[in-house]
């Protein structure tokens, strides 16, 4: 017999998390079991090293809605929840953070405007003070280069935390690519939406994945991902220094003519040698950015690989 699938997915990624799974258990049946839907929350462990594969389990024995899929490794959360949105089966998924960073309580909201007809209701932060100053002032930089520099915007302070209906999730499946910058891929799919307004709170307990070098990473990620402009940047570069050398250079020959030749300008060459030379690596860089990108997608390696589900 088909079991019928269930109205809502609640899809939570997990990379050690043991410490927040039974506070997070509670505050999400405690929304749950005031919607009028039917429901299942995915836990995908994402290659934890401590106990949260067990602490899930342990939750599953106790709640038959819970399931759990263990990835055989830590693949990333973009990755995770890739997982979590392909093995869902609700009419509406609605991916959340473990550590309760995001209010359970929100998904009241959510459900409203999904029943309006929206497709997609993302969560806002109207108030960062949870978040350090340098990554406050990071993410700004970053929503603001981002969206200047791609044809898709990124809602700004948005983050994972939304609702998407069954055909959002389908258009978010057709994208094959293999680095997944989640945030710019359910922006690029597009479809109606509606935005609700929350505090994000600190962590409820444990620590956070994303330090400043992988959050540097996923910034590039999502930059490469959805623009092409930091390689166009060289073209018009390259114009205006080799214009400003052609002047320069002219400048140089008259004055030989009419005042003779003389040989001073030792610095200044030597500073314009290490700097065309820097600019060069840079664009060298950049390209060497995306062709690594490209080598990585080329190889079609799957995005997480499974190793049981329950
Ligand atoms: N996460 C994951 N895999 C990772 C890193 C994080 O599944 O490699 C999950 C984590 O368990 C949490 C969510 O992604 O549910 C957000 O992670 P975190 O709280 O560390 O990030 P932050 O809120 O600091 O951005
Ligand atoms: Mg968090």
């Amino acid at each position: 017999m088909k079991t019928l699938d269930p109205d809502i997915s609640i899809v939570c990624p997990c990379f050690n998390e043991q410490d927040v799974i039974d506070s997070f258990m509670e505050r999400i049946k405690q929304v749950m079991c005031e919607i009028e839907y039917s429901y299942e929350i995915i836990f995908i462990n994402d290659g934890s090293k401590d106990n949260t594969l067990e602490k899930l389990r342990e939750v599953r024995q106790q709640n038959d809605f819970v399931r759990i899929i263990n990835l055989s490794r830590n693949f990333g959360k973009e990755a995770a929840l890739t997982a979590g949105l392909d093995y869902s089966k609700g009419a509406a998924v609605i991916p959340i953070d473990a550590d309760l960073q995001d209010p359970p309580e929100l998904i009241h909201d959510f459900l409203r405007e999904w029943k309006k007809g929206y497709d997609v209701v993302v969560a806002k932060r109207v108030d960062r003070s949870s978040d350090s100053w340098a990554k406050r002032f990071s993410a700004e930089l970053f929503y603001r280069l981002h969206n200047n520099i791609s044809q898709v915007d990124i809602p700004e302070n948005v983050g994972d935390f939304r609702l998407i209906s069954r055909r959002v999730v389908r258009a978010v499946q057709l994208l094959p690519e293999n680095q997944r910058f989640m945030k710019g891929i359910f922006s690029w799919v597009g479809f109606k939406t509606s935005v609700i307004e929350y505090k994000r709170e600190p962590r409820e307990a444990g620590e956070t994945s994303f330090n400043g070098w992988t959050l540097w990473n996923f910034a590039l990620q999502g930059i490469t991902s959805f623009s092409t402009a930091p390689l166009r940047v060289w073209l018009y570069l390259g114009s205006i220094i080799s214009f400003l050398a052609f002047i320069y250079g002219s400048i140089i020959v008259v004055k030989t003519i009419i005042l003779g030749v003389d040989m001073p300008g030792y610095a200044s060459m030597i500073t314009v040698i290490l700097f065309l030379g820097g600019i060069q690596l840079i664009g060298l860089g950049v390209m060497g950015e995306y062709i690594g990108r490209m080598y990585m997608e080329s190889k079609k390696r799957p995005v997480y690989i499974i190793e049981e589900e329950d």
